[in-house]
């Protein structure tokens, strides 16, 4: 923000006239902030007020097209494109539907953390991942500077080859990467002085390995460090790792937050402020990160969302806690049929108490405002899964081949239950040895089981493996 004084009095009273709107919103979030997550999930910050005075009384926050905004006069102009005044402008820069989203996930994201959050919605999830990282891979010192940080290696396809090609190949950014991420000595050993900050995917996708979230987050910023998280797989309604002390968190909502498959979208939520040691003259920068963000890189570089796909996301999202309740209540089906099947040498879900990462999962993956009769909240472990078929790679693609109900798709998070083969398909760019590190065999089935009824999948993946 420029010094009030070098501004005229039409830009002044067009400030003013802003200022008793912010004061509005303020309260208005601070009402909004005391409903349930259900009902900030289905209203936002989107009121029957709001709509019959702006929008027509329509009850579904409308779809704005238009990519531009235009002003009263010259004053408001100067005003808004100096960001003196709340504005969306220009669709790049900002947009009203965009705006309803992001409220709704800060305000999720946020939700009885104790953490005031804010958001920034991207075209995608890989969009919302670069857009969080590249501000703190900047170079800091006049001489050389050997920058890394330090990431789990458990990670999506895409994720892994944004680092190991973009960053490491193209930019010489070292990526130093975690073995084992639930191995809180594994990720001390790797930090150094040009560490700018620790990242981890949990639940992994395909994997499902967890770390210790909040043992990260205490790590980084013993190191004045930010601990960045994708929380893809879990969703604000079974993990909300700003509790924690994270710093940011982000989401492919083309997974399922937008379960109905219609579009594709990320989101970038921050906590207010973030832990780190880079100097960037913007206060925001550390007060309002991803406020930060949506003002300067995401207009310079345009990863800019697009309205429908917000509306889409939106609108699947008004649910989204009890869709999780039930289909991971179906995955947990699904898994202890998988998991006692002859056929089958190895089921990795969160929800099996054999599985390794079970402990940490327990700890952190829970229904938010469930009830388990004694006042705390129930666990719940959402709908990936893993599965590793007897014998020959052949095998796999067998039992793959001849799923019936189950579609063949690299996707997931949908309301219908898709599978793919990691090693031939999601993992298949980085190549055998990487794969081995991260441990995703050929034999790999990955599952996301949806909102069908469980018996019919479990009728599927049966006569699938009988063909065995
Ligand atoms: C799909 C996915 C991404 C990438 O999201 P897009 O919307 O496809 O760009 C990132 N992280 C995880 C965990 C994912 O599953």
């Amino acid at each position: 923000m420029n010094d009030d004084q070098q501004y005229g009095p039409g830009v002044l009273k067009y400030m003013k006239e802003a200022q008793k709107l912010l004061d509005q919103k303020k309260k208005q979030v601070n009402r909004i902030k005391k409903f349930k997550f259900d009902t900030i999930a289905v209203h936002g910050l989107y009121t029957a007020e709001e709509a019959l005075k702006q929008n027509q009384g329509a009850i579904i926050e409308p779809l704005y097209l238009s990519a531009s905004q235009a002003y009263r006069d010259s004053d408001e102009m100067e005003a808004a494109l100096a960001y003196l005044i709340p504005t969306w402008c220009y669709t790049r820069i900002a947009n009203p539907t965009i705006y309803y989203l992001e409220w709704v996930l800060a305000l999720l994201e946020g939700y009885k953390t104790g953490q005031d959050a804010s958001c920034l919605v991207t075209a995608s999830g890989m969009s919302a991942i670069v857009s969080a990282i590249d501000p703190f891979l900047v170079k800091q010192k006049e001489e050389e500077e050997k920058i890394n940080f330090v990431s789990s290696v458990q990670l999506y396809g895409g994720t892994y080859q944004h680092f190991s090609v973009r960053k490491m190949q193209d930019r010489g950014i070292e990526v130093r990467w975690v073995e084992h991420q639930d191995d809180i000595e594994e990720w001390k050993t790797k930090i150094n002085e040009n560490t700018r900050f620790l990242y981890s995917e949990a639940p992994s996708n395909p994997q499902q390995s967890f770390c210790d979230v909040k043992a990260l987050a205490d790590l980084a910023h013993s190191h004045e460090i930010p601990f960045i998280i994708d929380a893809t797989c879990a969703t604000p309604a079974l993990m909300r790792p700003l509790a924690y002390g994270t710093d940011i968190v982000i989401h492919s909502l083309t997974k399922s937050i937008t379960s109905s498959g219609l579009a594709i979208g990320g989101a970038l939520i921050s906590r207010k402020p973030i832990v780190t040691n880079i100097k960037n003259d913007n206060p925001l920068f550390k007060e309002n990160f991803a406020e930060y963000v949506k003002f300067l890189p995401y207009r310079d570089n345009g990863p800019a969302a697009s309205p429908p796909n917000a509306l889409f996301a939106l609108n699947d999202l008004r649910t989204l806690r009890s869709k999780m309740d039930l289909v991971s209540q179906n995955s947990q089906q699904v898994a202890e049929f998988l998991a006692q099947h002859p056929r089958v040498y190895q089921v990795d879900y969160l929800g099996l108490p054999s599985f390794h990462f079970h402990p940490l999962a327990k700890k952190y993956l829970k229904l938010v405002d469930s009830d388990d009769g004694t006042g705390k909240e129930f666990n719940r472990y959402g709908h990936l899964m893993s599965f590793r078929v007897d014998g020959p790679s052949p095998n796999a693609r067998k039992v793959f081949d001849n799923l019936k109900v189950i579609f063949r798709a690299t996707d997931l998070g949908r309301i219908k239950s898709v599978a793919c083969i990691p090693a031939i398909s999601t993992h298949q760019q980085q190549g055998e040895k990487a794969r081995q590190m991260a441990d995703i065999p050929p034999q790999m089935i990955r599952l996301c089981v949806g909102a069908e009824d469980p018996d019919d999948i479990i009728g599927d993946l049966d006569q699938a493996l009988r063909t065995l």
